[in-house]
């Protein structure tokens, strides 16, 4: 008969892709299991790591189905670390004396783990990058960061950089955008010059590639960065890719790049919470030689929604105001300078104020969007707001079917569910709502 965790594996099968399933599950082990434990073991630390923070609820949900809501789980990890660790370039004979090279100046300096705050929002994605720099655990597997403007993805590639380069000064660490490289890949078609980039690009230790959304739809860059990955990923060396989605739900990225990256690590960054962004502030403001008051901190912290790169504005903002006046920045004083840039968030994300954006994007009325015409001309726009609703608000799904002219929640969902499938096989819908997204938020 089956074991419970092999019953257990059956089903999660069925749940993940065969890529999570075969990195992540396919190497667990089962311990003595009892009564009410279930016992197994990671091959490595950094398996275990990943199924805690990123499988824990499949897990649980499978082990209850299969054995009832009582019994515990003991995951335990081997502790060789899995293979994978970053090789320095041997210095030639002529180099071992010399200074190691300067820091590359694509290389921000400020950007390091050390001024990186850690919180809920990141802290998967930080695990990741100072695994993939330590060069632990992870079998060259690319790395790929997701998540939205402003949270710290270069800001993570960079440290990235800095952390190799501090053990391994001669690493050859190589750092772009996406549209550097496409700018590059241009030129270089035109001078007849590809053997040059293929070389440059092939001879690193570790590429990292920021924004790769903008390589979506530029068919000669993509394929050329195509080879490069392979090249890369053949040699063993290290790749790290930031990008604005998933990689899935990224538009006009080939199939092949697709289960490369689907194959690697994913994590995601989310919108810091509020203790982070209090925390982020102190630093910021430590860093620059200011004292940030706590009452200040905390009302810029709740008033910016997401957005780290917001939160640092409304820092140099208030530090401008502090030198040039020569005062103390206290609540009152916050309060009036910052009244410009911050918003109220509650305003924004109404579900009425969606329902005005949507309705005159499309050049329908709100009330269309509320009536019950099937006509094309309306359903595409009633199913977006209803989507947009979802997303950016917190009404439930019943208070929204209200909002639309008294319709169930199983309509809700259903647009929900269309427009979420929709948006991955249709470029021109996906920009269509990242543009409303950003309406949204600026109103
Ligand atoms: P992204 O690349 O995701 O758009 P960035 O990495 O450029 O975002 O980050 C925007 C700004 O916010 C940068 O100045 C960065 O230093 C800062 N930042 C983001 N997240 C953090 C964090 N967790 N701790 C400290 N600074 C952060
Ligand atoms: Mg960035």
């Amino acid at each position: 008969m089956a074991t419970l965790w092999q019953r257990c594996t059956e089903k999660i099968e069925q749940e993940v892709s065969p890529q999570t399933f075969s990195r992540w599950f396919a190497g667990i082990e089962e311990l003595d299991s009892s009564e009410n434990t279930l016992a197994i073991r990671a091959p490595d630390p950094f398996t275990a790591e990943t199924l805690r923070s990123r499988y824990w609820g499949i897990i649980r949900d499978v082990l209850e189905q299969e054995a009832g809501p009582n019994v515990m789980i003991a995951l335990s990890a081997s502790d060789a670390p899995a293979n994978g660790t970053i090789v320095p370039r041997a210095p030639a004979p002529d180099e071992k004396e010399a200074e190691p090279p300067e820091r590359p100046a694509f290389l921000n300096p400020k950007y390091r783990f050390e001024s990186f705050v850690v919180g809920n929002s990141n802290q998967f994605a930080h695990a990741c990058s100072l695994r993939l720099a330590d060069g632990v655990g992870i079998t060259h597997a690319p790395l790929f960061i997701y998540g939205g403007v402003g949270l710290g993805k270069t800001h993570l590639m960079h440290a990235i950089g800095h952390r190799i380069l501090d053990q391994h000064p001669r690493a050859r660490v190589f750092y772009t955008s996406s549209e550097s490289f496409t700018n590059e890949v241009i030129a270089a078609i035109r001078q007849d010059q590809m053997a040059a980039i293929r070389n440059k690009y092939r001879k690193v230790d570790i590429l990292m590639i920021d924004d790769i959304q903008f390589l979506a739809g530029k068919d000669r860059t993509r394929e050329e960065f195509f080879f490069t990955f392979e090249a890369l990923q053949r040699n063993k060396k290290q790749i790290v890719i930031t990008c604005d989605k998933m990689p899935k739900d990224t538009p006009g990225l080939e199939d092949r790049l697709r289960s490369r990256f689907s194959s690697g690590m994913i994590a995601d960054i989310g919108a810091p919470d509020f203790e982070t962004k209090v925390a982020i502030l102190q630093k910021k403001a430590a860093e620059q030689g200011h004292f940030l008051n706590r009452e200040v901190a905390h009302y810029v912290a709740e008033k910016v929604r997401s957005n780290v790169r917001e939160l640092e504005g409304c820092l140099i903002r208030l530090s401008i105001h502090a030198s040039l006046h020569n005062i103390e920045i206290d609540l009152p004083v916050a309060q009036e300078v910052l009244r410009s840039i911050i918003r109220d968030p509650a305003r924004n994300s109404s579900v009425d104020n969606i329902q005005k954006i949507v309705a005159e994007h499309f050049q329908v009325r709100v009330a269309d969007l509320k009536s019950k015409n099937r006509s094309r001309s309306y359903t595409v726009p009633r199913q977006i707001a209803m989507y947009l609703a979802r997303k950016l608000t917190s009404a439930s799904t019943t208070d929204i079917g209200r909002r639309f002219g008294g319709k169930d929640h199983s309509t809700v969902i259903h647009s929900t569910k269309k427009i979420e499938s929709l948006i991955k096989t249709d470029p021109s819908l996906s920009a269509t709502i990242q543009t409303l997204e950003q309406k949204i938020d600026i109103s």
